[in-house]
């Protein structure tokens, strides 16, 4: 029986709203840029969306040098502004390649601050000197390396870099000791795409029983021929201990045209996706956005394109100062990544690389991330934020450092499944240190007892 004051019915079914009512228009993750968007840019002015989609019009009109990008832009940048980005680039470990798509997405009015530039083009200007404690393999690749350019750190899984070059060249690139051309700064190994080299590492994969999953990197897999993604797809597929490839490329962000307009590259793909499927093996593909404002409508078409196949794409981004490094910028990268399908997998914390130090941020800016993304979205669309601890320890999550001290800015990491009883430290970068830190880090007695201070600090 109901009590007297039991609610009527009609309260039950209708209840109070419990949140605020939502502005539609404030949910500006879903407005993706259309429209012919680079004909704001004076060389491209008369370019129509037919030749702005094609992908060898992109390669072709790809930027290298400084007085070609000048050339493109024309009235919308200062001179000073090239002149800075010129002695950026005599300075950068990483030769310089930029799309007219990536250029059309910089806003010229603020070039200083556009997330887009401070990826792509180096400014003299911000050159930071690098940390002492940097090497230029950081995370020890080579030396995990049985053959050239296979990486296998952890037990059942390796890093295979079957190609030297990439669609854009990326500032902070890890692995700047191999890929691109040889610049001022690094004369690089290399690990072209040469069918010797590729038989080594197939051969080192199927000797070993407890690789299960292969990572096809390089380099990037955007600039694999149709039938080099063909062979290498086969012949690891074909392989009876291999369950797992990805194809990873951060074309889709810099280039989503080759998706859509590669055929025979795109159709090498699906076909190798296809074959994965009959054998029970998943192929999947992963990228590298790192700023909403690198999807746009064309990028969403090119994952449409992927999607509606059936193939996973999953996002792996970088954590760069001035780019996504707040709550703002990290929430809309993962929730538009969320929207177009593609699943938001790790946030690395930016590796200490040349040239690089005005890029990187604390590990407390990554804690304090990974606390506000958290419950922003569906799980598996939430990032897990790591450290690729330098010296080979592999990916950590953020939050498991043994010890960190916030004053020096060292953290101390382990990795029992990959290398047990080793201690790994990553180092914040210096500038965001009080006065009397950055003094300490000029004095190499300094730096170690830094690091012996640590040991001796728990969490
Ligand atoms: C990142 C990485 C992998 C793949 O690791 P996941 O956590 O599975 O994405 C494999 N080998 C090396 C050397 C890597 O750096
Ligand atoms: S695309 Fe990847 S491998 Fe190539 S330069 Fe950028 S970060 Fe490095």
């Amino acid at each position: 029986m109901l009590a007297s004051n039991a609610l009527p019915i009609i309260d039950q079914a209708l209840p109070p709203a419990l949140k605020p009512a939502v502005d539609p228009s404030s949910l500006t993750h879903r407005d993706l840029l259309e429209g012919p968007f680079w004909q704001s840019i004076p060389a491209y002015r008369e370019v129509d969306e037919a030749t702005f989609l094609d992908h060898k019009w992109q390669a072709k009109k790809t930027i290298t040098r400084p007085d070609k990008l000048l050339k493109a832009l024309q009235e919308l940048a200062s001179d000073e502004f090239i002149k800075d980005v010129e002695a950026g680039f005599q300075r950068a470990p990483m030769a310089v390649r930029i799309s007219p798509y990536l250029l059309s997405l910089i806003d010229w009015k603020d070039p200083g601050n556009d997330p887009l530039r401070i990826q792509f083009l180096p400014m003299g200007s911000r050159f930071l000197p690098d940390h002492p404690k940097l090497g230029l393999d950081s995370l020890g690749e080579q030396a995990d390396a049985p053959t050239a350019g296979l990486t296998h750190r952890y037990r059942d899984k390796a890093l295979f870099l079957a190609i030297d070059t990439c669609p854009v060249y990326c500032r902070f690139c890890t692995r700047s000791y191999a890929v691109g051309m040889n610049t001022n700064e690094v004369e690089k190994v290399s690990l072209k795409a040469n069918s010797g080299r590729w038989d080594q590492a197939f051969e080192y994969i199927a000797s070993r029983p407890e690789l299960e999953d292969i990572v096809i990197s390089g380099g990037d897999s955007f600039n694999l021929r149709a039938d080099w993604v063909r062979e290498i797809g086969t012949r690891l597929l074909n392989m009876s201990n291999i369950r797992r490839i990805r194809f990873a490329s951060k074309g889709l962000a810099v280039m989503p045209q080759k998706v859509l307009t590669d055929d025979a590259w795109f159709s090498a793909l699906i076909d190798i996706h296809q074959l994965g499927r009959q054998l029970g093996k998943e192929v999947c593909f992963h990228t590298h956005f790192n700023h909403a404002n690198e999807i746009t409508e064309i990028s969403r078409r090119a994952i449409q394109r992927l999607f509606s196949e059936g193939i996973t794409v999953r996002n792996q981004s970088v954590l760069i100062r001035g780019v996504n490094d707040t709550v703002e910028s990290m929430s809309q990268l993962v929730k538009r990544l969320s929207y177009i399908n593609v699943h938001p997998y790790y946030v690395y914390i930016h590796d200490l690389v040349k040239g690089g130090e005005d890029m990187r941020t604390t590990l407390q800016t990554a804690l304090n991330l990974e606390k506000h993304i958290r419950g922003l979205t569906a799980g598996f669309n939430t990032p897990t934020f790591v450290v690729d601890a330098p010296g080979g320890g592999g990916k950590r999550s953020a939050h498991s450092y043994e010890s960190y001290d916030r004053e020096t800015g060292v953290s101390r990491w382990q990795a029992p499944s990959v290398k047990p009883g080793h201690d790994f430290f990553y180092f914040d970068p210096i500038d965001q240190l009080s006065e009397e830190q950055q003094a300490r880090w000029l004095d190499p007695h300094e730096q170690q007892k830094m690091l012996d201070e640590l040991r001796d600090i728990s969490r």
